[in-house]
């Protein structure tokens, strides 16, 4: 069990609290379990997905705070071994700076695409996009047996009951999706999945509208297609991919349909041209 100090949870509340502002109120967690975790095996689900499953010890106490949950991925250096940030701080890069620059992990977040306690593992879906970054450089090379670091996160999709729901997500958001989406959402729920291309579709048990980007920048299909949605406005909306993506499509749904922005759960996953470092 992490000791924080009185600070480091002052900090946390705080935040949490500035947040709630300015989006929607997500599933907060007080206590961020971290362990080591062993991959027990590799499967390409889709084109340019592999789905890595993660044992440890730790997952049959660990639990989820909602079905987009996501968590820290702390990968060692190449050539490195894995040396683990200290628990007993809130905030994890802090941790990680505290260590020495060449024992330092590098860090990136994906989402529990599946938890089973009882056999203490998790399912990842990572998106192997090619571009050089340690999370997709560690995702492609994984094997049975590497041993990696798990931080927990939290999650952001908590929708009133018996409201409009848009959900709106890109390709790394699609893992959360399809989660939130098995965890049950109102039929009526006005779902789009801004993707590369159609071979990036994924079977999901529920009307989505599927947008190909094609050469065009990330988000602006979505912005698009979010500003010809016919009435009425959402209730409340989660909207998670691409910076350009996140913000604009929030910035529509406040700006131009007079959302009030803490109905707006908005997260910009990745960016387009920066490392998320
Ligand atoms: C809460 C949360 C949950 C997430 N869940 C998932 C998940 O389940 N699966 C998943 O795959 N990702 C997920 N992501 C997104 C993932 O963390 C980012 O894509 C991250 O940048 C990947 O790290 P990297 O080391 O591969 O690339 P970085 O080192 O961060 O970036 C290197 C370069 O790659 C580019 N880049 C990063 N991601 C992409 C991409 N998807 N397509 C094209 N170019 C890219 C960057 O713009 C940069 O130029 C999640 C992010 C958050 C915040």
């Amino acid at each position: 069990m992490p000791r924080y100090s009185a600070l480091d949870q002052l900090q946390l509340k705080v935040l949490t609290k500035a947040v709630g502002l300015v989006t929607a109120t997500g599933n907060p967690r007080d206590v961020f379990d971290q362990f080591v975790m062993t991959v027990s095996a590799v499967t390409d689900v889709a084109p340019h997905v592999r789905r890595v499953t993660f044992r440890a010890d730790g997952f049959g106490d660990y639990r989820v705070t909602g079905p987009d949950e996501c968590f820290g991925l702390l990968m060692p250096r190449p050539g490195r071994a894995l040396t683990m940030p200290s628990p007993d701080r809130v905030n994890v890069r802090t941790a990680i700076r505290a260590l020495p620059a060449d024992e330092q992990p590098d860090l990136r977040w994906y989402t529990v695409r599946a938890h089973r306690p009882e056999v203490g593992e998790i399912d990842v879906d990572f998106v192997l996009h090619g571009d050089a970054g340690p999370g997709t450089r560690w995702a492609t090379g994984a094997e049975v047996g590497r041993e990696v670091g798990f931080r927990a996160g939290n999650s952001g999709y908590r929708a009133p009951a018996g409201g409009k729901v848009l959900l709106a997500a890109d390709e790394t958001a699609l893992p959360a999706l399809c989660a939130i989406v098995e965890s049950g959402v109102p039929a009526d729920a006005r779902i789009f999945v801004e993707v590369p291309t159609a071979e990036h579709r994924v079977e999901i048990d529920a009307p989505v509208t599927w947008l190909y980007r094609g050469d065009d920048q990330p988000g602006s299909p979505m912005v698009r297609a979010v500003a010809g949605m016919p009435s009425p406005v959402p209730d409340y909306a989660w909207v998670c991919g691409e910076s350009a993506l996140a913000t604009g499509v929030r910035r529509h749904l406040v700006k131009e349909l007079g959302m009030d922005r803490r109905s707006v759960m908005f997260s910009g996953y990745w960016r387009t041209g920066a490392a998320r470092g």
